[in-house]
């Protein structure tokens, strides 16, 4: 449980497609050369210009395309779809009232596709071991909802519900960043625990735990209902277990059995726990100011 009792949610938010995979011979990092070179911003560490090849030729069976429609608190604690349509309409809202200068921009809210499979995005073909990923050219966020189920049985998070709403918090993050100009500013090709890359995501972490911290004590003003239930400790452990889960340093010892902090592009799980706490426990914007950050 984390959406309150009596909360409801519009819907019209996250296209649902599914189908996208079949036939179309789509191969992470395939051989042809085909990479696409947009930086695109994932959850996971590793070079994000890899994680998405040329675009599938296609054929196979067309691609099916539906949009999440309204969806009640209870529903959104029981289904991921609806868990996550609500998610990105309470980050609407969270947003939109904490930085209202970004109203003017005509993409305030970014676009968000739940994929199953495999799909087409502003940034290449995507499949579910991608993870979720904010794509820039089309401001988007891109995620297959079985990449929860990787989260826990891969990576070795312990799942729940708000540690789902951590991942879409974070990616909803980097749509913030590039509203707010940091994707311009900061550059992105360097890796290593004090590089611009690890702040970026840092900072996307840090307004991960400022949503969450706010929902859980801010009334959803189309229901008079708060959009969250006060967080527990067991849910906050969940969102944190995620954010370690994702740590470049986990990874890494992982994947090659060691850890290389010069090559990291998203931050320790320490790193990626404290920012999250920072944002959860101090609630302001200027607090998750990782580029200010003497030390990360
Ligand atoms: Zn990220």
């Amino acid at each position: 449980m984390t959406f309150q009792d009596g909360g409801r949610f519009e819907g019209g938010r996250v296209q649902s497609r599914s189908g996208g995979g079949r036939g179309k011979g789509i191969a992470v990092g395939g051989g042809l050369g085909t990479l696409v070179l947009v930086v695109v911003v994932t959850l996971l560490g590793g070079n994000p210009t890899q994680l998405l090849s040329g675009g599938g030729s296609g054929g196979g069976s067309p691609e099916q395309v539906a949009e999440v429609g309204a969806c009640s608190a209870e529903q959104a604690n029981a289904e991921r779809e609806c868990r996550l349509s609500a998610t990105v309409q309470a980050l609407d809202e969270y947003w939109q009232r904490t930085l209202p200068e970004l109203a003017q921009d005509p993409d305030v809210e970014p676009a968000v596709v739940s994929f199953q499979d495999a799909t087409e995005t502003g940034c290449g073909s995507a499949s579910a071991s991608t993870g979720p990923f904010y794509c820039p050219p089309d401001r988007t966020i891109y995620l297959d909802l079985s990449f929860y189920d990787l989260l826990s049985s891969q990576y070795g998070a312990q799942g729940g519900p708000l540690a789902e709403e951590y991942v879409v918090a974070h990616e909803y993050g980097h749509h913030i960043q590039q509203l707010t100009g940091i994707f311009d500013s900061a550059d992105r090709s360097g890796t290593g625990d004090d590089s611009d890359s690890v702040r970026v995501e840092l900072q996307a972490d840090c307004y991960a735990g400022l949503w969450a911290g706010d929902a859980a004590t801010t009334v959803d003003p189309d229901t008079g209902v708060p959009f969250l239930e006060p967080i527990t400790e067991d849910e906050l452990a969940q969102a944190l277990s995620a954010a370690a889960a994702v740590g470049d340093d986990h990874i890494q010892q992982q994947s090659a059995g060691g850890v290389n902090p010069d090559t990291w592009t998203h931050g320790s799980s320490e790193q990626r726990q404290r920012w999250f706490m920072t944002g959860y426990r101090d609630g302001s914007v200027q607090s998750c100011d990782t580029f200010a950050a003497a030390s990360l």
